[in-house]
């Protein structure tokens, strides 16, 4: 990280910056950085004064911004002590703008990288591997063979000017089926000219990536081979998968699978970010249980892959008002008319700031999000920029108060 000093640029000061894009920070969160920059002991001291100005104010984006501060006094005060030998660069993990698809990118440190789903068949993550020859692709989980998270795999493998690691595939289904056949076909292929080294079935229970530290995991939790074998419907048996820290629930990729399954697997209070399912518009929620099953899981965020021109009505009213009652916060990927019918530009265009290549359709309603794991030895704080978590999407909170008012009508 480079600091660069503090610089007033309206209402938000520019205190440092990594090799990606300028970390920008709030004016109210100033005093902290500052002090942290000079002296740990006073940023100690005023880590406490954070934790009881928590506990007296409970609103949502004060424990949201405490909690970045914190995060990034940590970072910066680990820098600068004996710690040095135990801290490691955060992980950053970046939800993809990849148009109607689902595609995350996981990076432990500035090479290596793990993807679980990687969009469809345009999708931009192509065109990144074919320039980032540098990078390390530990693995690949393709959550099902649908062509929105599955389309640009044999595509990506060929781009790539390394061998893969890992792919974990789902057998969902009957192998005579066609698609299932061409996606075996192209990775048995790949396989074969020593393109991807390791081909694993994706199946519960199953930890598919670890932390140097042992502290980070991500592991599948569903579906396990029986639900697996009896499935009729993709859908119903997409893989769900949960990065865990020391134990802990923190963020959960539920992908297509049916909400009723992430709440049996899933459930806590610890999750920060709920990605899916199934693009905002759950196979089960019409399900008088659906509004429970968000409750139970408890996500503080829930990111929805979703692109502006889906022909199949997503994201639904009733899951994003759903997820309201419950004290969730959406963030979807692109604009859909139906959040917005007026609106034909961008709302916030994170591509450029992430150095991200942006897809050929849509409009971005956040456009790809990036969120980091600050780790130190066993604790971890959640952060990513400011300019993500204040105002989240303008449209998606305006629809969600506007559907909570039951003006919005399509
Ligand atoms: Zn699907
Ligand atoms: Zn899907």
């Amino acid at each position: 990280m480079r600091v660069i000093g503090a610089q007033k640029t309206g209402r938000r000061v520019d205190i440092a910056a990594d090799q990606h894009c300028r970390i920008k920070i709030a004016d109210d969160g100033l005093v902290a950085f500052r002090q942290s920059l000079v002296s740990p002991d006073r940023l100690r001291e005023n880590g406490k004064h954070q934790s009881q100005r928590k506990r007296t104010n409970q609103s949502p984006e004060r424990f949201e911004f405490l909690i970045h501060g914190f995060a990034f006094a940590c970072f910066i005060s680990l820098r600068n002590t004996e710690d040095r030998r135990t801290a490691r660069p955060p992980i950053i993990i970046e939800f993809w703008d990849v148009g109607q698809g689902d595609a995350t990118v996981i990076r432990p440190d500035r090479t290596r990288v793990f993807l679980i789903d990687v969009g469809p068949r345009n999708s931009p993550v192509v065109q990144w591997i074919a320039k980032n020859s540098n990078l390390k692709v530990e693995g690949i989980v393709l959550t099902h063979n649908d062509a929105d998270h599955a389309g640009a795999i044999s595509a990506f493998v060929e781009a790539a000017k390394f061998p893969i690691q890992r792919v974990y595939f789902l057998v969902d289904g009957n192998p005579k089926n066609e698609r299932f056949a061409a996606l075996f076909t192209h990775l048995d292929r790949a396989y074969k000219a020593g393109r991807v080294t390791q081909i694993i079935r994706l199946e519960a229970p199953q930890v598919v990536w670890v932390d140097p530290t042992g502290s980070v995991e991500i592991c599948v939790r569903y579906p396990a081979v029986l639900t697996n074998v009896a499935t009729q419907n993709p859908n119903q048996t997409a893989g769900v998968l949960t990065l865990n820290v020391s134990g802990k629930v923190r963020v959960i990729w539920t992908s297509d699978a049916p909400l009723e399954q992430v709440a049996a697997k899933c459930c806590g209070r610890n999750t920060e970010y709920m990605v899916g399912p199934h693009h905002g518009a759950p196979t089960d929620r019409r399900n008088p249980g659906a509004e429970r099953w968000l409750a139970d899981i408890g996500a503080r965020t829930n990111v929805i892959f979703v692109g502006s021109k889906n022909g199949y009505d997503h994201p639904q009213k009733s899951c994003l008002r759903k997820a309201a009652a419950v004290g969730t916060r959406i963030l979807c990927t692109q604009l859909t008319p139906l959040c917005d019918k007026t609106r034909s530009t961008d709302v916030v265009k994170a591509h450029a700031r992430y150095a991200l290549p942006q897809p050929n359709t849509g409009i971005a309603c956040r456009g790809p999000i990036r969120v980091m794991l600050l780790l130190r030895m066993k604790s971890l704080v959640t952060s990513s920029t400011s300019s993500i978590n204040k105002p989240f999407c303008r449209c998606s909170v305006r629809s969600v108060s506007d559907f909570n008012r039951g003006t919005v009508d399509y």
